[in-house]
């Protein structure tokens, strides 16, 4: 989970209004240097910040703003830092990555299950190898350790196994094995299983040190981070040069240090009625809210329609759907992985695995639990774990690791909340979803990129879908 006091040490927490004053305006600042941060004020002398509804008379122009610090804004925003591009990241977080990118396994996959021309598998593959090289370039850690895919029945050998070996050769991932079961025996003797797809190029990452080291660089490049700053309008409207328009608004809420089981941003967080909003106007924007990626993509889409007749052709983002995946730890009897150890995919999510984590820790999950379609509001669901599934948990497990005898050493742990792009209730058949990467080909508004359904692999992508943004904003750009 979060790791606070990094993060802390690295954070300078500011707001929007004082952001962007520092970054567009010179303002007379006082920084005050503590044990672990440095903390920038404006001072009493400084402008305030405007207050106008009207966006047009903006007092703020950015060059591109990136909306989200998760992974993906983090890589965009370092990758168009570092070719010199004024950047400001909003984050609506008082830390960065608080949602779904800390909400993971921690795995660094190998690109195996997608299907060959998906984004996914494209992604995947090459963002391993870029993830694999910055974290030894800058002394992170992480582990190649490598992954074994269990058949816990013989049918799920020639069935699944093959079938996901063929896959990853198709995706040019051409080191992964079919083992026997004695082979399985050497590598972990406790596993029980009728055969595996050992696949070597996978891997675990120390995810928050990665995040702190893309903000890290982004920031030495010029990049500024706006925390406790929510996007909560959006339009396209051409005004002499300026395009896109944000709304903003600057949360009052003090930091949560509990994450383990909040949602970071939960419904409880009270929001000061005299909280400041302002408008900024961009010439770029990437869209990389993760859960509310989409809801943006509306704000901006409908009102875009409504203003311009449709001239763009009407582009109406997909809506995002949510699907829950709890873990569990373990309270004792932990067992000796030295491999990752997963079951054949399931619907939806790779089934509940064993993850080990830089420490040796062992957890188990995630699972896929549905959201119901009514929720829209991604605050509206619940992140504390439901320890009531150790049952579901502890005969997943077995199957493929008996060892464990007693349901009382599992753990409710942690809960993190897929974006998914389909949901069974309304696509009946559940198939495979693509991420969904829209740049201005897609929908027709030049410099705005909509990042949707960024669920799994997207840490390991991460990179990989930085140059990709980078490409399709300076393709547009000309
Ligand atoms: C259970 C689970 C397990 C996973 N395991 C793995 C794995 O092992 N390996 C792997 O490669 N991938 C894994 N993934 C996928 C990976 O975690 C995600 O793809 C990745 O973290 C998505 O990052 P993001 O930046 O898009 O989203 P987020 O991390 O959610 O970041 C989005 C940010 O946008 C901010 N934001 C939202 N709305 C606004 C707004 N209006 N204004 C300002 N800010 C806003 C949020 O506060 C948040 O910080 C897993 C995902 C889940 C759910």
């Amino acid at each position: 989970m979060i790791h606070t006091l990094l993060l802390r040490k690295k954070l300078c927490p500011l707001p929007i209004s004082q952001a962007l004053q520092r970054f567009f305006h010179a303002t007379t600042t006082t920084t005050t240097t503590t044990n672990s941060s440095s903390v920038v004020s404006t001072s009493s002398s400084s402008p305030p910040p405007p207050q106008s509804s009207d966006p047009f008379c903006s007092d703020f122009h950015a060059e591109i703003a990136v909306i989200g610090a998760g992974v993906i804004g983090l890589a965009i925003a370092r990758a168009l830092a570092l070719r010199g591009k004024e950047v400001v990241l909003i984050e609506r977080n008082y830390h960065i990555a608080q949602e779904t990118s800390s909400r993971n396994s921690q795995v660094i996959h190998a690109g195996i299950y997608y299907r060959n021309d998906s984004l996914k598998a494209k992604f995947c593959v090459q963002g391993k190898q870029l993830l694999y090289r910055y974290c030894q370039d800058r002394n992170i850690s992480h582990s190649n350790c490598g992954k074994l895919i269990v058949a816990t029945h013989r049918s799920q050998v020639k069935s699944d196994l093959c079938r996901l070996q063929q896959q990853a050769h198709t995706n040019g991932v051409t080191d992964v094995q079919l083992i026997s079961k004695h082979d399985v025996q050497l590598l972990e003797p406790s596993i029980k299983c009728e055969g595996a797809l050992y696949s070597p190029s996978s891997g675990i990452v120390d995810s928050h040190t990665f995040f702190l080291h893309l903000l890290g660089e982004a920031e030495d490049h010029g990049a500024m981070l706006a925390v406790n700053t929510e996007v909560v309008s959006a339009m396209y409207q051409q005004r002499e040069q300026k395009k896109l328009w944000l709304q903003t608004q600057e949360i009052q809420t003090q930091p949560n240090n509990n994450h383990s089981n909040n949602n970071s941003h939960n419904k409880n967080d009270t929001l000061d009625s005299s909280s400041t909003t302002s408008w900024m106007s961009c010439d770029m924007v990437v869209n990389a809210a993760g859960l509310w990626a989409d809801q943006i993509a509306r704000m901006i889409h409908s009102k875009h329609d409504n203003n311009n007749n449709n001239r763009m052709g009407g582009w109406q983002p997909p809506r995002q759907y949510f699907a829950k995946g709890t873990y569990f730890s373990l309270t004792k009897k932990r067992p000796d992985f030295r491999h990752l150890v997963y079951p054949v995919p399931e619907p939806g999510g790779l089934g509940i695995h064993a993850t080990i984590d830089l420490a040796g820790q062992v957890k188990f999950g995630p699972d896929v639990e549905w959201i119901d379609t009514n929720i829209v509001n991604v605050d509206d669901i619940e992140y504390t774990p439901n320890p009531d599934k150790a049952e579901q948990f502890y005969h997943a497990i077995r199957q493929y690791w008996p060892e464990l005898d007693d349901m009382t050493v599992l753990q409710a742990d942690y809960v993190g909340i897929r974006p998914k792009l389909s949901h069974p209730s309304v696509t009946k058949q559940l198939g495979f979803d693509d991420f969904l990467i829209a740049g201005p080909n897609t929908h027709g508004i030049p410099g705005l990129v909509h990042l949707l359904g960024i669920e799994s692999p997207g840490l390991t992508s991460s990179l990989a879908i930085a140059e990709h943004v980078v490409e399709l904003l300076l393709q547009s750009d000309g």
